[in-house]
C-alpha cells in the first residue's frame, strides 16, 4: 500500500504518518510546504524508516505536485494540508484561501489526472480522503449534535476555506466520479500539537508561570479527541470509508474551555509543583469575533459503519499530553521561541 499524505510535518498529519508507517507498515510520501506550523521534528520517529520518504512542496504547485503523483504512484492519497489556525486567518486570510481552497483543488486536478490513467483494477482501488474540520457546520446551541447531514454554516475565513475545499471535494465525485471521501472532525490535542493552540499553549504558559489567557468566560464548549484515534479513523475511513460520503469524526468528549484549562492546571499542580495553585495565571482575554459558541459531533456512522472507536477518554488523554510536553522541551522549545505572539504579548489560545 502506498499512501501520499499532504500535511504530515503538521499537528494530525504527524500522528497519521507514524501509525502507517510504524503500526501498518505501508510506503507513505510525506508532502508537506513545512510552513510555521509544520516541522521535521513531529516526523523524526520515522525518518530513518525504509517505507518512508519526505518531499518538501507546496500543494498549490501543480508540476510538483504532478511529479510526486507520476514518481510515487500512490494508492491512496490522505489530504491533510491546510493552514488551521482560527486567529490567524481573521487576521490574515489569504493563505487560507490560497492553500485550504486552491491547494486543494490542485490536489484534485492532479489526483484526478493521475487516476483517470491508471489500469482499471488501480482506478476502482484508488481513494483520495479529504481530512476536514466540524467547524464547517457551525455553532450549536446548548443541544444537538453535528451529523453527516447539519447543513454548512462556517463562521471564521478558516472554516469557510474548510466548507469550500469540502465542496470541490463532493463536486470532484459527482461531475467526475473520483473516489474521494470527506471526513470532519472535532478538536484534535495530543503529542506534536503546535504550542499556538488551547491546550499546549496553556501547558507551556502554566510551566513558565505566565498567564493563560481565556477567551471570553471559556464557557466556549469543544469536542475533544485524542489525536491517535483521530488517526486510526482516518485509516479506517480512507479504506473502508464509501465514496462520495462524509464521516463525522469526534470523541464525544465535550468541555467547556475553561474546564479544559482548569484540568491542565490541576495536573501541572501535581507534575510541576511551584508552591501556588497553577489556576491563579488564568486571565480572561476579550473573546475572538465570531466564537463558535459549540461544537459536539455525532459519530455513530463511523461507529457503526466503520466499526470505529475512540480509545482514549478525556482524562486519560489529557494526563498523558501534559506529561508529553513536560518530558519533550526538545520538540517545543525552537517552536515556541519563534514567533512574538499576539494579544497579552503571548500566543493566542485555540484552535
Ligand atoms: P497543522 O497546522 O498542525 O498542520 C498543517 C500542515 O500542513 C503543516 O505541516 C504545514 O506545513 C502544512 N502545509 C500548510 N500549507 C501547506 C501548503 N500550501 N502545501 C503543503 N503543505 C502545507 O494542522 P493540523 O491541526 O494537523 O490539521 C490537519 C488537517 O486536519 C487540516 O486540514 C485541518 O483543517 C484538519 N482538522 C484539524 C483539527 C484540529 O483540531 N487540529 C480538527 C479537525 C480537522
Amino acid at each position: 500500500m502506498r499512501v501520499l499524505v499532504t500535511g504530515g510535518a503538521g499537528f494530525i498529519g504527524s500522528a497519521v504518518v507514524r501509525h502507517l508507517v510504524i503500526v501498518k507498515g505501508y510506503d507513505v510520501l510525506t508532502v508537506d510546504k513545512l510552513t510555521y506550523a509544520g516541522t521535521l521534528t513531529s516526523i523524526k520517529e520515522v525518518e530513518n524508516r525504509p517505507n518512508h520518504r519526505f518531499l518538501k512542496a507546496d500543494i498549490c504547485d501543480r508540476s510538483a505536485i504532478t511529479d510526486a503523483f507520476a514518481s510515487f504512484r500512490p494508492d491512496r492519497v490522505m489530504h491533510l494540508a491546510a493552514e488551521s489556525h482560527v486567529d490567524r486567518s481573521i487576521t490574515g486570510a489569504r493563505d487560507f484561501v490560497e492553500t485550504n481552497v486552491m491547494g486543494t483543488f490542485n490536489m484534485l486536478e492532479c489526483a484526478r489526472e493521475f487516476w483517470s490513467r491508471l489500469p482499471p483494477a488501480e482506478k476502482e482501488a484508488f481513494r483520495f480522503l479529504h481530512v476536514s474540520t466540524d467547524e464547517v457546520y457551525g455553532s450549536l446551541g446548548d443541544e444537538g449534535l453535528f451529523t453527516e447531514e447539519t447543513p454548512y454554516d462556517p463562521s471564521s475565513p478558516y472554516s469557510a476555506s474548510k466548507a469550500s475545499s469540502d465542496h470541490l471535494a463532493k463536486a470532484w465525485v459527482r461531475t467526475y466520479g473520483l473516489p474521494v471521501v470527506v471526513s470532519n472532525c472535532s478538536n484534535n490535542y495530543g503529542p506534536y500539537h503546535f504550542p499556538e493552540k488551547l491546550i499546549p499553549l496553556m501547558i507551556l504558559n502554566a510551566l513558565e508561570a505566565k498567564p493563560l489567557p481565556v477567551y471570553g468566560n471559556g464557557a466556549n464548549i469543544r469536542d475533544w479527541l485524542y489525536v491517535e484515534d483521530h488517526a486510526r479513523a482516518l485509516d479506517l475511513i480512507a479504506e473502508r470509508g464509501r465514496i462520495g460520503e462524509t464521516y463525522n469524526v469526534g470523541g464525544r468528549n465535550e468541555r467547556r474551555n475553561i474546564e479544559v484549562v482548569e484540568r491542565i492546571c490541576t495536573l501541572m499542580d501535581t507534575l510541576h509543583p511551584t508552591g501556588a495553585p497553577h489556576s491563579r495565571l488564568i486571565t480572561h482575554v476579550t473573546d475572538r469575533p465570531g466564537h463558535d459558541a459549540r461544537y459536539a459531533i455525532d459519530a455513530t456512522k463511523l461507529e457503526t459503519e466503520l466499526g470505529w472507536k475512540a480509545q482514549e477518554d478525556f482524562d486519560s488523554g489529557i494526563s498523558k499530553t501534559v506529561a508529553w510536553y513536560l518530558e519533550n522541551r526538545w520538540w517545543w522549545e525552537p517552536l515556541r521561541e519563534g514567533y512574538s505572539g499576539g494579544r497579552l504579548g503571548l500566543v493566542e489560545p485555540q484552535k
